[in-house]
């Protein structure tokens, strides 16, 4: 595999809907997405239920998914609290979001960014006394790093110094996120190539939206510096709350599709991505889905990155096949 598409339309698209998908749906959802060959899938957020319903199962989500193999099951959490239940349920993988706009830490986590670059401290020390064996790895995403609706352009050199600091607190990998969809390409390859020379081997993924209709066009720019691991959600569910009707994550079929025919192994089966799609939107019928394609599949003649041939059509969005038994 060269390219680690990492699934959250689990937690991060469904928590912007106001819906909640019932436990079960969801765990069909996670394990088709599993079966179509994603190996990262962050499946639930552990933070306050009465903000959060629809993530107030995100504990069984955990437990139902840990038996899936091969996949690295993550989960959110903003605080020491939250990463002790996300633990305590079993998560491979604890993503603590710190965000680089201060008006917007305020907001998203109730604490300045200095006091959560602080937790994340809190949580390394607590996760490096469990068991060898039961330890989570402990990834950052620095969110608002591109820019803030609140606090408008964000200083590079603030994201840079901030993601020192995390390496210093003991995170395992720090990435850069722009939930409101501000970044472009000739910043994201400025921040990437910072973000590299400072702290190296600890740099992790982007985590791209397409609000401005830039999503892959910024993954284009972070290839070109070195980023191998990429956030994005299936049908591109996510959008952000302060712009209604705008879309959400990077589309996760749209980005196989991009990255397959550019000859870069994501090791995703697009027509069994197909199927998990179908499950989704049996799970929030009528919610709004995006992606292109899902309506056209692949063309004649294409290749994966592995060699293998797909038939015209694969990957476009088909009838729910039946259950297998
Ligand atoms: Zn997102």
């Amino acid at each position: 595999m060269n390219i680690l598409v990492s699934e959250v339309g689990p937690r991060d698209g469904l928590q912007s809907i106001h819906r909640t998908m019932p436990t079960e749906a969801k765990l069909r959802w996670i394990r088709a997405l599993a079966a179509a060959g994603l190996r990262e899938i962050e499946v639930g957020s552990f933070v306050n239920p009465k903000k959060l319903p629809q993530m107030a199962d995100a504990a069984a989500v955990v437990r139902g998914a840990l038996d899936l193999p091969g996949v690295t099951v993550m989960a959110l959490a903003p605080n020491l609290r939250g990463a002790q239940a996300a633990g305590a349920a079993g998560a491979h993988k604890i993503t603590m979001p710190v965000s680089a706009s201060y008006l917007h830490s305020l907001a998203n986590i109730g604490v300045t960014t200095d006091q959560a670059i602080l937790q994340v401290g809190e949580v390394v020390a607590w996760r490096d006394s469990l068991p060898a064996g039961a330890r989570p790895d402990i990834e950052i995403g620095i969110s608002t790093a591109f820019g803030c609706t609140i606090e408008g352009p964000v200083p590079e050199d603030r994201v840079i110094d901030m993601a020192v600091r995390l390496a210093e607190q003991g995170a395992d990998s720090i990435g850069l996120s722009d939930g409101v969809g501000y970044a472009n390409p000739a910043q994201v390859k400025r921040l990437f190539t910072r973000l590299h020379a400072e702290i190296g081997a600890k740099a992790g993924g982007a985590h791209f939206h397409n609000t401005r209709g830039q999503g892959l066009a910024n993954v284009i720019a972070a290839l070109d510096v070195g980023v191998t691991t990429f956030d994005a959600s299936q049908g591109g569910i996510g959008g952000c709350p302060y712009s209604p009707g705008a879309t959400g994550n990077i589309v996760t079929e749209d980005l196989v599709w991009m990255l397959e025919a550019m000859g870069l192994d994501t090791g995703i089966d697009l027509a069994r991505l197909a199927e998990a799609r179908a499950i989704l939107l049996e799970g929030l019928p009528g919610e709004a889905v995006y992606g292109y394609l899902p309506e056209v599949g692949v063309e004649k003649g294409f290749h994966y990155a592995s060699g293998a041939a797909a038939p015209e059509g694969t990957g476009k969005l088909v009838a729910r096949p039946a259950v297998a038994a």
